[in-house]
């Protein structure tokens, strides 16, 4: 840990956004005594987590005009990770057995999420932090401090400046979209924009993507569709395989072209007419209000230059960004990430030169680029996370990050592709043996 030599300072400190990574921020910031201002543009806290029927008009959400919706949930979603591994570190997410309206199950359905974030902010009294209905319009840099323009929903518009800016806008918003010819005739739509399989009825639908969400929506909509065929780039090119339990779900390659008659061909040979194709192609990084004279950008979508995934390193440690790197533990990384950028602003932990920082982002290009990685894959951390959390909590002085928590997430990751059973049949009690009492010991010393 390298502790600064100024004494320990407050700052008054712009949040955006209240959703997991926001309310995190601003406990953590608050913890180190700074002044903060979270800026909401929904009514509510949750982000994704509060999950709405509305959709955007443009089911590929290309239309950059558009009214945007920020959920991405669909309504049948089950969390994707067993809940002990999802919650923060020292405030688990174990089932509430004293409200009935409240879902023990392990892998919980959407709205025991909502409610568990709920429970945080009323814990450590967020919401009074919060200005709800307040979109952040702009951020730009200002002798050495922040201005921070913004707009409610009476159209009232707000100009303050702050000392720092933490950026937590989340990253599921922004679709990422397969490129399809648009001679092909069909209706198209992206995971972003889908809800419930009702639409679907009696269709022949592709679904491009074999991740979590392509996985799921699959089979949401193989329950009310003629036929549901996935595209998968993570098979071999001969995949064709027809999947387990359902009579009208089939795994491909591929699509290899589609034509005007409405059909499309995989990779392995085969040939559907389908009426619908579903993109679960994942999102796009954006920040539309940021204006930095150029200096972060985003390229390929990798968010750059950045220490660590976090401070740009010539605008350190006045503009941060939390949750950027993606396959990871998203609550635990939240929680880190925070603690660091807290410390740093109260000047009890100090970062590294402007040069020194660039260097490290320089040789992390060059590395991912020597072991052949595209850039778009820069925030993708999947199995160095460990080494990445541990780094930072070694920084500020925090714990590491426990084994069952990293053990049960691997697991939750390798299961949600390749097993439809996952959510209610497992076997690693071993784990949650673990994961309890570390909650046990936790409860104990807070009594203590
Ligand atoms: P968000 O929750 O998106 O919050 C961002 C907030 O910023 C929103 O409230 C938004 O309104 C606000 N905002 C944005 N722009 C502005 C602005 N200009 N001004 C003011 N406010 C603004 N993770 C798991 O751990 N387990 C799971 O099972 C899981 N399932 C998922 C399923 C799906 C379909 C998706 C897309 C993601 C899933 N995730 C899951 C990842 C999930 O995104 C994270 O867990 C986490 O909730 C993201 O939190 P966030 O605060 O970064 O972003």
């Amino acid at each position: 840990m390298s502790s600064g030599p100024n004494p320990i300072s407050s700052r008054r400190v712009a949040v955006i956004g209240a959703g997991a990574a926001g309310l995190a921020t601003a406990r953590e910031l608050r913890r180190e005594s700074h002044s903060v201002v979270v800026f909401e543009r929904e009514k509510q806290i949750g982000g994704l987590w509060v999950y709405t029927p509305r959709v955007e008009p443009d089911p590929l959400s290309l239309d950059p005009t558009r009214t945007i919706v920020h959920s991405s949930l669909y309504d049948s979603l089950r969390t994707n990770l067993p809940r002990e591994c999802m919650g923060f570190s020292d405030f688990p997410f174990v089932p509430r057995p004293d409200d009935e309206s409240r879902d023990p199950r392990r892998y919980p359905r959407h709205r025991e999420v909502l409610a568990y974030l709920e429970d945080f902010a009323s814990e450590f009294n967020l919401v009074e932090m919060v200005r709800f209905e307040t979109e952040v319009v702009r951020v730009e840099p200002e002798d050495q401090k922040w201005r921070v323009k913004s707009r409610n929903s009476d159209g009232i518009s707000g100009d303050e400046i702050f000392d720092a800016v933490v950026v937590c806008n989340g990253h599921y918003t922004e679709p990422r979209i397969a490129r399809i010819p648009d001679s092909w005739p069909g209706k198209q739509i992206h995971s972003h924009n889908y809800r419930v399989p009702d639409p679907f009825k009696d269709e022949v639908v592709v679904v491009i993507g074999n991740f979590a969400s392509g996985v799921d929506i699959s089979r949401d909509i193989a329950a009310v569709a003629k036929e549901v065929h996935i595209a998968s780039k993570t098979t071999a090119s001969d995949t064709y395989e027809k999947l387990p339990r359902l009579d009208n779900l089939w795994l491909h390659s591929v699509i290899e072209s589609t034509y005007e008659d409405g059909s499309v061909v995989f990779q392995n040979g085969k040939v559907v007419h389908a009426d619908t194709i579903v993109h679960c192609t994942g999102y796009k990084y954006s920040f539309p209000f940021l204006d930095t004279n150029g200096y972060v950008n985003i390229d390929d979508n990798c968010v750059g230059p950045l220490y660590k995934h976090v401070f740009p390193p010539a605008l350190a440690p006045g503009l941060s960004f939390i949750g950027l790197p993606w396959i990871v533990l998203q609550f635990f990384m939240f929680e880190i990430q925070s603690k660091w950028v807290a410390s740093v602003l109260s000047g009890r932990v100090t970062l590294p030169t402007q040069d020194k920082m660039m260097e490290d982002v320089v040789a992390f290009y060059a590395k991912l680029e020597a072991m052949g990685i595209p850039k778009r894959y820069t925030h993708r951390l999947g199995e160095s996370q460990v080494e990445y959390f541990n780094w930072i909590a070694e920084q500020c002085g925090c714990l590491p990050v426990e084994h069952w928590r990293i053990q049960e997430y691997y697991l939750g990751l390798r299961l949600c592709t390749q097993s439809d059973t996952f959510r209610d049949q497992w076997d690693d009690d071993h784990l949650i043996a673990e994961a309890y009492e570390d909650f046990a010991k936790l409860k104990q010393n807070r009594g203590s």
